[in-house]
């Protein structure tokens, strides 16, 4: 079961054109399909965040 990204509410699996598509009636919002590509752009991004917040080595 997947769940939305926004409000975490569960998502309809719709499929449309051989796609498969998730569509949350809380958002009204259709989405892609959740894939691993997704979970690690969210892990490069949080990395990249960590990275920036942590502090300079100076000297
Ligand atoms: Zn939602």
């Amino acid at each position: 079961m997947q769940h939305c990204l926004c409000c975490h509410d569960k998502l309809l699996k719709h499929v449309v054109h051989a796609q498969v598509y998730w569509y949350c009636p809380t958002c009204r919002e259709r989405m892609p399909q959740h894939s691993s590509k997704i979970e690690t752009l969210l892990e490069t991004l949080v990395q990249a965040e960590e990275t920036a917040a942590a502090p300079k080595k100076e000297g």
